[in-house]
């Protein structure tokens, strides 16, 4: 049986042409009636000419993810196989791969395999789904890890937000293998840090800042150090192995903070602390208490779900942003990530502008950073750039 077709409305090919891997109720003009979530489809324009394959899902603002131009390729094991084997590849090339770190194998959207990350943590496994369609062929996922990884165990875990938006219900479990005995130890630039692949946040660690760490870590010596929406302390553990004077944490999430803790102990650093509670309070509190630092990261969580939010987003990150200038001495370094796709290098940067003139300060951009090699970008969706990592200097 061939798959069922969908027609898209007149003008509305072009994005699909270009390799765009998300329709949009907009775009659509037919489906098949009773069409199951969840269904492999085939995409035509106005004019009935083929597109794309992808899968269906009537729960999702993505109505239809596309996986492939080729009219004669089926959506089977095989296909799906030789797309995880490329993702692989890319890490192996890159020398990202082995037993004692941690790495993004697979990398939705950027992988041309939109809707499912697979994260690697020393021998395990952590697969994540933001697709139905995705999710319900995690059976066939887990079987071609297995072939092509033979890992230890692999967890299934689904982000709430996410899973509500496509109708995934799905446990967190492990899926095939064994549960490591506790957190899992993983090496990133010589420093240890733990991974709890059951309730970690994400897959259990932000594997996408590891170039960043490292890099921030650079600018630490000799000063004092702010680490804003700190989870693990990764950034904190970096700035101290490069001298930092001391490290101030902040994270409204306990049990992130207990991991800091817990790598701190591990890596035997200089004097870390840590603020639990929000960090829009905790800002201002240290602003009235007249403290200062030489180094700032600001690392929030993504304020723009969706094209409606971005500008109050940009109010999010430009009163964020202000409160860190406050704490900033002359000469400091000032480090302001974003992680929403939908807002660019070039919003944030403006954002800076703003903020350099609301708070009368001269602010530098020494680097625009994106994430690391393992989580590359799809010159076709470029939503898949969702990370920015502006280091600025501000006199
Ligand atoms: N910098 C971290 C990753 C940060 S992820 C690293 O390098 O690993 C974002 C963090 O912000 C999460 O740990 C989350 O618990 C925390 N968070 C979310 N909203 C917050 C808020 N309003 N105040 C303080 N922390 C918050």
């Amino acid at each position: 049986m061939s798959p069922a077709r969908i027609t898209l409305k007149q003008g509305k090919a072009k994005p699909f042409y270009a390799r765009h891997p998300w329709v949009f109720p907009g775009a659509i003009d037919s489906v098949e009636e009773n069409l199951p979530d969840g269904s492999e489809v085939e995409v035509y324009s106005a004019g009935g000419n083929f597109i794309a394959k992808g899968l269906y899902n009537s729960q999702s603002k993505i109505r239809v993810r596309l996986y492939t131009w080729n009219a004669d390729q089926s959506l089977d094991k095989e296909f799906f196989k030789t797309k995880f084997q490329n993702a692989i590849q890319l890490r192996t090339d890159l020398g990202l791969i082995n037993d004692e770190s941690g790495c993004r194998l697979v990398f939705s959207e950027a992988d041309n395999l939109s809707g499912i990350c697979v994260d690697k943590y020393g021998r395990w496994l952590v697969a994540q789904f933001t697709s139905l369609a995705m999710a319900n062929r995690r059976e066939m996922f887990f079987d071609i890890l297995q072939e092509l990884l033979n890992p230890d165990g692999i967890y299934l875990r689904t982000e709430k937000g996410i899973g509500k938006l496509e109708g995934i219900s799905l446990q967190d479990e492990i899926c095939r293998g064994t549960p490591p005995d506790g957190p899992v130890p993983i090496v990133e630039h010589g420093l240890q840090f733990m991974v709890n692949l059951s309730e970690g946040q994400k897959t259990g660690y932000y594997l996408d800042q590891k170039e960043n760490r490292h890099e921030v870590g650079k600018l630490a010596q000799g000063r004092r150090v702010l680490d804003v929406f700190c989870y693990g302390g990764g950034f904190s553990m970096h700035a101290l192995k490069y001298g930092a004077l001391e490290t101030v944490g902040i994270d409204q999430s306990a049990s992130a903070l207990n991991l800091a803790v817990e790598n701190a102990k591990r890596n035997n650093l200089g004097p870390c602390r840590w603020i639990l509670g929000s960090a829009f309070e905790k800002l201002s509190e240290l602003v009235e208490a007249g403290e200062k630092f030489g180094l700032i990261i600001l690392d929030p969580p993504k304020f723009a779900r969706s094209q409606n939010a971005i500008n109050e987003a940009i109010k999010g990150y430009r009163r964020l942003n202000s409160l860190g200038l406050r704490l900033l001495e002359p000469g400091g370094f000032l480090v302001s990530c974003c992680c929403s796709g939908l807002i660019t290098m070039d919003m944030i940067e403006h954002m800076l502008a703003l903020v350099g003139a609301d708070e009368k300060r001269d602010i530098q951009v020494l680097q625009r950073r994106g994430p690391s090699p393992d989580h590359p970008v799809s010159a076709s969706c470029l939503e898949s750039h969702y990370l920015k990592c502006i280091i600025t200097r501000v006199m």
